[in-house]
């Protein structure tokens, strides 16, 4: 064959997509439920946009961005995760001038040019979520019972809440000295990367995946012991929300979350039915991004989950049914075609969902393909039934078969 995808990026075929236009319906519908809009922001941004929004010494910016330069010599980069595009564009598009809070979704492509392997895609989807302009520690609960509402509508269980907060641009400098003094002295069990990483931001240690940098991790000193007074404060009330909302949950003190702008509240979610080591779902506060684009001081939270799994948990489970047409229309003969092409347009214009024989194929066949297709009924029209102006029906679950005048299509299959 000729062409073929780029490595690492996939088509998505029918009937597949018939359980992504499902995942997809459900988040818009439970995220409606708790006030969020649609924003859609371009895939393509200025590489400098998620640089400095996502952080020079993450795996995202180091290794993972799919850059590159276009005809004017700009650097370009596809976008490899939600949250800077949309600080861009709520600043941009002077949201902050709207009453606070503004709680936007997204959902759509993010690309990452990672290896390729099993489940992980260059081009991969994430649905997320961002709310702007409260640090009201109960908008970080809300987030969290919205997650939880949405998973359980996809059907997911045995769902466990990890949480944490991060601390503040007052707190975290007085942890990092900590931090830094732990790893200064077993830097001969760091990793390479991290090696080069830790004095510039030794919390990336913490969150790095290698064994040995891993094994620091029990010792090493805990965020949550230095938290500031206002930190402290804003985590209890956070926990308290969550108990009213009636969401267990552990605290997890060494999750830090792998990008640099998050302050205070973070969380994974993870699920019995996708095993316990890859969260579904995570995200938190990043209340000094806005600011740090060049917007007003707007504190933010939010998350992103990844689709592909959601898709794959709920064909597990369901299967894949894509929905079914109503009628499938079959003619005897190529003369009846123009009739039946009216006919068929008149069915769909009361909102039906007809097919009919492109081919010229046999009636053997054409019932065949109506079978197939899913339809409630087949409608066979022939020189005998356009004579006496009226139309076969047969109804596929049990074969029954009748007549029905030309005058009374739609209105006969509306009511069936
Ligand atoms: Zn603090
Ligand atoms: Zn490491």
């Amino acid at each position: 064959m000729k062409f073929r995808t780029i490595k690492g990026v996939q088509d998505i075929t029918p009937p597949e997509t018939s359980l992504w236009q499902k995942v997809e319906a459900i988040a818009r519908r439970v995220f409606r439920t708790y006030g969020y809009s649609e924003i859609r922001t371009p895939i393509i941004e200025f590489t400098e946009l998620f640089t400095r929004g996502i952080g020079e010494t993450t795996d995202i910016v180091e290794k993972e961005m799919y850059t590159f330069p276009d005809r004017a010599g700009r650097s370009l980069t596809l976008r490899p995760e939600g949250t800077a595009s949309v600080v861009r564009a709520y600043i941009q598009n002077a949201l902050h001038t709207l009453p606070a809070p503004q709680k936007f979704y997204y959902l759509g492509p993010m690309f990452r040019y990672e290896r390729p392997q099993k489940g992980r895609y260059r081009q991969f989807h994430q649905i997320g979520v961002e709310a702007f302009g409260t640090d009201n520690p109960m908008m970080d609960a809300e987030l969290l019972d919205m997650l939880r509402s949405l998973l359980e509508a996809l059907g997911m269980g045995g769902l466990a809440f990890e949480v944490n907060s991060i601390g503040c641009p007052q707190c975290r400098p007085g942890y990092r000295e900590a931090l830094t003094g732990y790893l200064s002295g077993r830097r001969d069990h760091l990793c390479n990367d991290c090696l080069r990483r830790y004095e510039k931001n030794p919390l990336r240690v913490l969150d790095c995946k290698s064994p040995s940098c891993q094994s620091l991790k029990q010792e090493a000193p805990r965020i949550i012991d230095h938290l500031c007074d206002d930190c402290k404060e804003h985590f209890e009330r956070f926990r308290g929300y969550l108990k009213t909302a009636g969401i267990d949950f552990t605290i997890n003190p060494l999750m830090v979350r792998g990008l640099d702008y998050y302050t205070r509240t973070t969380f994974e979610v993870t699920s019995s039915d996708l095993g316990a080591q890859n969260a579904v779902a995570a995200g938190g506060r990043y209340d000094g991004l806005v600011r740090e684009f060049g917007g007003p001081d707007t504190p933010a939270v939010g998350f992103a989950l990844g689709m592909e799994r959601l898709v794959t948990l709920l064909s597990d489970r369901e299967g894949v049914h894509p929905p079914g047409i109503d009628v499938f229309f079959a003619i005897l003969g190529e003369g009846l075609r123009e009739r039946a092409f009216r006919l068929v347009k008149r069915l769909r214009s009361a909102g039906l969902s007809v097919e009919m024989d492109f081919l010229g194929s046999s009636l053997k066949s054409q019932m065949r393909r109506a079978d197939k297709s899913g339809a409630r009924y087949a409608l066979i029209l022939g020189e005998d039934e356009l004579e006496r102006g009226v139309v076969k029906y047969k109804r596929l679950s049990d074969g029954s078969q009748g007549e029905v005048r030309e005058e009374e299509l739609p209105g006969f299959f509306l009511g069936l």
